[in-house]
């Protein structure tokens, strides 16, 4: 498998694909690779001549510290995953002052009202630091497609978002959520998680569950009145939001528009104070 750390170098072995007019699939992540990333490094490599995985933690997309800090990494356990789709993946590996030609910091980007809610409200930079870094990988790695799960759903809206603020034709692809059995959304913070706090955040996903299930018979106003309560009565999870939105542009919604399409947004931070979040097409 070839692992580059420089983009230098993983451009200039790049560049035959590019003249050959090669499909480059993209997937960028922060590593601590889990079957999640897996299914969006499958659809990749089903559907493009090349794939190229990033694993980089990107320090101007935490607002913080400590969270960085604890972010979980392990490169070697990385690749041996990926071995076991391929060995043709490409892995790129920068180091931040690389990845950001020596200037760690980020770009301000106008994402509109989309960036303005949930994550970017409850992460203020984030969604600058998340466009700076995507700029510079975009740069660096060309691809004509690039995967993104549903997971992050804001995220994805604002992955969209950027190649039309930066002009750039790539094609953003969402895949779906994949989840553990108990429907726990795989994520790489699971890993900070004692095997019992991983069975018990399937609470999660299953308060996700029922507020699609109230959806149609309640308003809005019930839905997040029930998911609010839940939380409150439960000792081992605190609820940071929870809210439904326009699946177009994110609006915060308390009443529901028959003609519009919604998804439930939730938030919560285990009591070892590790974030975790999850997200549901309503209708
Ligand atoms: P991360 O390493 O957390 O930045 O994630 C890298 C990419 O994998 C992002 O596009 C995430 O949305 C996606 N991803 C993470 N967890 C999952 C999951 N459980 N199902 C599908 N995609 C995921």
């Amino acid at each position: 498998m070839l692992i580059f750390t420089e983009k230098k170098s993983l451009q200039s072995h790049l560049k035959a694909f590019l003249n050959q007019k090669k499909t480059i699939g993209f997937v960028p992540t922060m590593g601590a690779l889990h079957n999640g990333h897996l299914t969006l490094v499958e659809q990749s490599m089903g559907a493009n001549e090349v794939t190229v995985v990033s694993v980089f933690v990107n320090p101007t997309q935490f607002n913080n510290a400590q969270d960085l800090e604890k972010y979980p990494r392990n490169l070697e356990q990385d690749v041996t995953l990926l071995q076991t789709i391929s060995d043709n993946i490409i892995v790129f590996n920068p180091s931040a002052a690389n990845l950001y030609n020596d200037e760690i910091k980020s770009i301000p980007f106008d994402f509109g009202s989309i960036a303005m809610v949930m994550e970017g409200e409850f992460r203020p930079g984030h969604f600058d630091g998340v466009g700076t870094v995507l700029t510079h990988l975009f740069e660096a790695v060309k691809p004509t497609n690039a995967y993104f799960g549903k997971k992050d759903y804001q995220q994805l809206l604002i992955v969209k978002k950027l190649v039309q603020l930066n002009k750039s034709n790539i094609n953003i692809i969402g895949c779906e959520i994949y989840r553990e059995s108990n429907g726990l959304a795989f994520s790489s913070r699971n890993q900070l998680l004692t095997d019992t706090t991983k069975e018990e955040a399937k609470i999660i996903f299953q308060t996700l569950l029922e507020a699609k299930k109230m959806f149609g018979t309640k308003n809005a106003k019930s839905i997040i009145d029930y998911v609010e309560d839940i939380f409150k009565k439960n000792n081992e999870f605190e609820l940071e939001y929870f809210k439904i939105a326009d699946t177009e542009n994110l609006e915060i919604t308390e009443n529901f528009d028959n003609t519009k399409k919604y998804r439930a947004f939730i938030a919560v931070f285990t009591n070892q104070k590790v974030r975790l979040i999850d997200n549901i097409a309503l209708n």
